[in-house]
């Protein structure tokens, strides 16, 4: 697999059939493996944040997740075949566990999320087996009780959806011990099944404006969006 380096952080050059057939061979092979969905801000993040800066660097897959990734490295010569982004990537890996029956637990998100999210999920994939839906939170005090709660249900896919960098912190914390061998940090993806928080339209998407749009209907995440042009600088 060909990655490509930016700021120190390690990108892998999967597609979506690529990444998918990966999150298969590790569910076959048995766990734990850990999935990041890279974006500017996650590089930027890491540059400051030595803790996230190795969860990145350990990961067994670090997706091409922001647009912008693409330019940047069409600017070094170097090429990224894909934009994968977890949130697209979720609904694809859905169908596929349905058919091959992968247990599937859903962690965080606001309250109830996880639980509308996972029927909403069961409605398009009725073979579909969520066996758990928990907003829980990422509070140390709280992550014995939810490690128990994930390991009794057995999982083979766990996806966290804290927000970065603390889903995936979360997830490097408590690998050894839940032993899924499918974890992954998603993010927003709950909110966006749910509908609570709307996507941008695909013609956006492709052209790598996600984040303009994200800024126009949550202007209160410009700080964060800062990283887009902080990464388009350094890099
Ligand atoms: N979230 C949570 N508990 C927290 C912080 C965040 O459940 O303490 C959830 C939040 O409700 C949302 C998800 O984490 O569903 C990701 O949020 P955000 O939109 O910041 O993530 P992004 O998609 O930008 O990575």
């Amino acid at each position: 697999m060909n990655s490509i380096t930016f700021l120190s952080v390690r990108v892998d050059d999967v597609t979506f059939p690529e990444t998918l057939s990966l999150m298969e061979s590790f569910i076959a092979e048995g766990g734990p493996h850990q999935i990041c969905t890279v974006n500017p801000e996650f590089i930027m993040l890491a540059q400051h944040d030595q803790e996230f800066r190795a969860v990145l660097a350990r990961s067994d897959l670090n997706i091409p997740d922001g647009g912008y990734l693409r330019w940047a490295a069409h600017f070094r010569g170097l090429r990224l075949r894909e934009q994968v982004t977890g949130s697209d990537g979720l609904p694809l890996f859905a169908e596929i566990a349905a058919r091959r029956g992968y247990r599937i637990f859903f962690l965080g998100a606001g309250e109830g999320v996880a639980e509308r999210a996972a029927k909403k999920l069961c409605e398009r994939f009725p073979d579909l087996q969520v066996v758990g839906a928990y907003a829980g939170s990422p509070a140390v005090n709280d992550e014995d009780a939810l490690v128990a709660r994930v390991r009794a249900a057995r999982p083979d896919a766990l996806f966290v959806a804290y927000g970065a960098p603390q889903q995936d912190k979360w997830i490097a914390r408590n690998a050894r011990r839940l032993q899924v061998p499918l974890m992954m940090g998603i993010g927003g993806t709950l909110d966006y099944i749910v509908g609570t928080v709307p996507r941008a339209p695909h013609w956006m998407r492709r052209l790598g404006l996600e984040w303009l749009y994200r800024l126009i209907r949550q202007p209160w995440r410009w700080r964060r969006q800062l990283a887009i042009w902080q990464f388009a600088w350094h890099s």
